[in-house]
């Protein structure tokens, strides 16, 4: 199958005073037709700016998408003209945010927000959109939605407003649909709801989901495939049976650790020392180095590339089986 969206090689640097972030620092990810795709890893590790990159939302003045491309069906968004992005952005390839209630507008009812939207890329009546924002209310499973159309954001909880948004994002029949910590700011039963939701939709309307979390829990319950993000980079990427069965990179494995375990509750959760480094441009180092309880001299000298096979990559010099013979330095902690 061909891929739908295939981002390559992607750069997008932040410029603060004479510091540079690396915060996208050579992203690859493909995604195809009806698949869930995680993007996981702590926050700062540059998720976000991956999507904000692909649906130009960078802020100009502070930031550069300094190279890649994104070919969607064939051509490369990075390189379309204002007009033929306006057609794919927002409608083709759709986005869901943190926090819904920032992108409702107060003083409009959820019903005329709805339609506004299937207006602007519709030529359709106000009947006939109202009646299409009332099956999009159903399809996103919002309890009596003729009434809930007629209410405004703040009148719905947390959950009901991120499936208005999703409702929103579904209006334009988006190929790709960008979901940032969608259930970030929710109770954990509303978040399995929602991620319920995004799986039925997906398995309705075929449609490609990425999902950013920095959970780790999140991308076991829904994704096909996920990629872990580290520094700026992908750092692991595979299916996720066969990752979360056999991580590869100690990082992915320190993440794993810190899921909470249900059947065998510790007294407290492993949290993997060390902090996100400040990283000078260009990286020539592994990007985890600092943090790594298995570092070689060669992992500060050079950045290793990834390796691995079946689609199952990791960016390490170390099989996991040399990771355990190299172990461990003084301080190490043994994943
Ligand atoms: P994530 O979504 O994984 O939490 P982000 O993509 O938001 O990560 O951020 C990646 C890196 O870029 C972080 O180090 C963050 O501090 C930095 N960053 C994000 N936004 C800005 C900004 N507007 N100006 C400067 N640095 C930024
Ligand atoms: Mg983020």
């Amino acid at each position: 199958m061909e891929a739908i969206l295939k981002i390559k090689g992607l750069k997008s640097y932040y410029y603060s005073g004479q510091n540079v972030i690396p915060a996208v620092d050579g992203v690859d990810l493909d995604i195809y037709p009806g698949e869930i795709v995680g993007i996981v890893g702590e926050s700062g590790c540059g998720k976000s700016t991956v999507v904000r990159s692909l649906m130009g939302l960078l802020d100009p003045v502070s930031s550069k998408r300094e190279g890649g491309q994104a070919i969607y069906l064939g051509k490369d968004l990075f390189q379309m003209k204002e007009k033929e992005l306006c057609r794919i952005r927002g409608k083709e390839i759709s986005m869901i945010f943190q926090n819904p209630l920032s992108a409702l507008d107060p003083v409009y009812t959820i019903g005329d927000q709805i339609v506004e939207i299937i207006r602007i890329h519709e030529k359709i009546s106000k009947k006939e959109a109202y009646e299409k924002a009332v099956f999009l209310l159903k399809q996103v499973k919002i309890p009596s939605p003729e009434v809930r159309i007629q209410q405004y954001p703040h009148e719905l909880s947390g959950g009901m407003q991120q499936r208005v948004m999703i409702a929103i994002a579904l209006a334009c029949n988006p190929k790709v649909l960008i979901a940032d910590e969608p259930t970030t700011a929710l109770d954990v039963t509303i978040q399995d709801q929602i991620l319920s939701l995004l799986k039925e939709l997906r398995d309705q309307l075929g449609i490609a989901v990425i999902l950013i979390t920095h959970n780790m829990g999140v991308v076991a319950a829904v994704c096909d495939r996920m990629l872990v993000m580290y520094g700026g980079a992908v750092v692991e990427e595979g299916k996720c049976t066969e990752l979360f069965e056999n991580p590869c990179h100690p990082y992915t494995r320190g993440l794993l650790a810190a899921i909470p375990s249900i059947k065998e509750r510790k007294e407290k959760l492993y949290t993997i020392p060390g902090q996100v480094p400040k990283m000078k441009v260009p990286v020539q180092y592994c990007r985890f180095c600092s943090r790594c309880s298995y570092a070689q001299e060669v992992c500060h000298e050079k950045e290793p590339g990834m390796q691995g096979e079946n689609g199952h990559l990791y960016k390490c010099f170390y099989t996991p089986q040399q990771q355990e013979k190299e172990k461990c330095g003084p301080g190490g902690v043994a994943l």
